[in-house]
């Protein structure tokens, strides 16, 4: 290769990684119900049209919604309670919450799209021992939700791409794949970050709305019994180790609770 060539490719490269600098910090606003400074590329219209579109293909993802309207009813009921009594109910998503079940008997998880469509397998739902822990599953989305983990996560993703772009362009293959490596580290960290988050901003939820934060340790429980012997170590899986878990939602439970 010639060197002008070279030298002009890592001028791209600088400039494609310098434009993503500087898109990603000019986004940055504090959320003002967590208080955390955060990046977000989306707005919250979009958040909640983008959750709104895509909630029934989610859904048919694990089998579709579980066919019994009074278990439906519950776990609506349940989410509402929480986001009526708790600073959930001042966000611009608060007419937006739905709650749904879905028949998935065999993946146990809950997940929850941007703008507050929330949903629980019937795999997680059927080992829970009541409707504390339910409202533990719950309030921990409420959180990712109001937390706007997943416009954020987007927005970071966009910067890990124009990063990498930048990277490959300016550096060739091997540049590029060690800042893939390093963009999935940053990624995997500010995934745990925001877990920690939502567990913590469940217990709020759950004691503002009259439910007993103590019940979200039991869900923790079945979470890290369900996962087996065999679990991957902390560090490697994007989720916190609910052991590590358990110990700062012991430490929310002491800083809300009056
Ligand atoms: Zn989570």
């Amino acid at each position: 290769m010639r060197r002008g060539n070279l030298k002009i490719r890592l001028i791209i490269g600088a400039g494609i990684i310098l434009f993503s600098l500087f898109k990603y910090y000019s986004n940055s606003e504090t959320n003002e119900y967590t208080g955390k400074k955060q990046s977000i590329a989306l707005s919250v219209d979009d958040e909640i049209r983008l959750g709104l579109q895509s909630a029934p293909s989610m859904a048919q993802q694990h089998g579709g919604l579980y066919p019994d309207q009074e278990l439906q009813n519950l776990v609506q009921e349940v989410g509402k309670t929480l986001v009526n009594n708790s600073i959930a109910r001042e966000t611009p998503y608060r007419n937006d919450f739905n709650f749904y079940l879905l028949r998935d008997p065999k993946v146990i998880n809950a997940f929850a799209l941007p703008g507050g469509q929330i949903f629980i397998t019937y795999a997680l739902f059927s080992k829970l021992e009541n409707e504390d822990q339910l409202a533990g599953v719950l309030g921990h989305e409420i959180g990712h939700v109001v937390g706007r983990h997943s416009a954020e996560r987007m927005a970071k993703q966009g910067l890990t791409q124009g990063l990498l772009s930048g990277v490959m362009v300016g550096g060739g293959d091997a540049a590029g794949q060690m800042a893939g490596m390093i963009a999935n580290t940053i990624n995997m960290k500010y995934g745990r970050g925001d877990e920690l988050e939502s567990d913590d901003l469940g217990v709020k939820f759950m004691i503002d709305a009259g439910y007993e934060p103590e019940e979200m340790i039991g869900v923790m429980k079945i979470l890290k019994a369900a996962a087996g012997p065999n679990r991957t170590p902390e560090f490697q899986s994007t989720h916190p180790d609910p052991e590590n878990r358990i110990q700062k939602i012991k430490e929310a439970i002491q800083k809300y609770r009056k």
